[in-house]
């Protein structure tokens, strides 16, 4: 009896197969599970096949125990441009079964293999390839950098921005359908306290509720200033937005609330800053007659919009290896920004789509994946 046929797997889908199967997820929401938390698996699995192929490999220590991969392939001749290929290596929790890769109806399943392991395949075979081909850049260095640390507070890539080498064009792996993103939202965590005194909840007269006014102010902050948020407009982005994630106010029914406070997600659009942010919402309470309110950012990293221009020569040639006609732009961040804010243009880029991102049941578009490895191939080739 002849077995049943099954599909070849190409080397591409046999690369993020493997890479499924090592579980990376980040360390910041499974402190105690050193088997399937850091990068290290994943990094030292790509370390090995790069200097099978003679690359250079090199880390970037970033975290205790987390380091960055750096995986250079150097030109024939000296260094007059620099590519960077950057997906980050870490995952979201999952359970066991996400663990283990399932190729099935052109999909491949499993946790990462679309935020972003399928990147990191795509990216990595396509640096594999390159390697192999005599007729590669003679001037452009590509540089493949495996980033730790994205789903927490993209600590790889604050890294690498300030002290990794600078290049002409990054491009940090993320599923964007194979759509070249030049522009991201930016996001600010704000947390906002109202005071207030308290009383006997018996004779509420005589104190002065904090969870009235921050009543108040939620309101507002959902009803007149979403409405002059949506009178901004980004062309890519269309207009920032705001959304109260957490309120916490009072001790006891029986006491007018001394305290009550908000944590708010303020998504921006480029030309908005914290202090600009700050600003406007302390103007709109003032125009309202709210009492003073404290309001600090609670995030404690910057997570700035990215903003590259699409009319760079590099960007237009990959536009063009992508066979794109005009850039993308998305609400969520990513680690473009902290490379864009080191010096370096960076875009987002890849196969799967990001609906499938941290979800149950994550899978990357086989077909995809290849094209994936075809435009970052076709982009490569075309370099000086
Ligand atoms: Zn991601």
């Amino acid at each position: 009896m002849t077995p049943p046929a099954v599909a070849k797997l190409s080397s591409v889908t046999k690369l993020l197969r493997d890479l499924v199967a090592l579980p990376s997820v980040n360390p910041a929401f499974w402190p105690d599970d050193p088997e399937r938390t850091g990068e290290e698996r994943v990094a030292t699995y790509l370390a090995d096949l790069a200097r099978k192929q003679g690359l250079e490999v090199s880390r970037q220590a970033v975290l205790p125990g987390r380091k960055n991969l750096l995986v250079r392939l150097k030109p024939s001749g000296k260094v007059g441009r620099r590519i960077i290929l950057s997906p980050h290596l870490d995952v979201v929790p999952a359970e066991d079964k996400q663990f283990t890769p399932l190729v099935k109806n052109g999909r491949l399943h499993g946790r990462g293999s679309c935020d972003t392991k399928g990147s990191v395949a795509a990216f990595f075979h396509a640096l594999l390839e390159l390697s192999k081909d005599k007729n590669r850049p003679n001037e452009t260095e590509i540089l493949f950098v495996g980033l730790v640390d994205e789903e927490h507070c993209q600590s790889g890539s604050r890294v690498f921005g300030e002290r990794g080498p600078r290049g002409d064009l990054a491009i940090a792996g993320e599923p964007t359908q194979l759509q070249v993103v030049t522009a991201h939202k930016g996001n600010l965590w704000l947390c906002l306290e109202t005071r207030g005194k308290a009383a006997h909840g018996a004779t509420p007269h005589l104190g002065k509720s904090a969870i009235h006014a921050m009543a108040r102010i939620t309101n507002l902050l959902l009803t007149e200033y979403v409405e002059q948020l949506k009178r901004r407009d980004h062309l890519l982005l269309g207009h920032p937005s705001i959304n109260v994630g957490i309120i916490k106010g009072g001790s006891q029914t029986n006491v007018v609330p001394e305290r009550c406070s908000i944590e708010v997600d303020r998504r921006t659009i480029p030309g908005e800053t914290e202090a600009s942010v700050l600003a406007e919402i302390h103007r709109l309470l003032k125009k309202h007659r709210l009492p003073s309110t404290t309001i600090v950012e609670s995030r404690g990293v910057p997570c700035l919009s990215l903003e590259t221009d699409p009319n760079l020569p590099v960007i237009q040639q990959f536009l063009k290896a992508a066979k794109r006609r005009k850039p993308h732009g998305v609400d969520y961040f990513t680690d473009a920004s902290p490379i864009a804010m080191g010096g370096t243009p960076a875009i987002v880029f890849g196969p799967g789509d990001i609906a499938q991102a941290h979800s149950a049941d994550e899978w990357v578009d086989l077909k995809q994946l290849d094209q994936a490895v075809d435009v970052t191939l076709r982009f490569l080739r075309e370099q000086p």
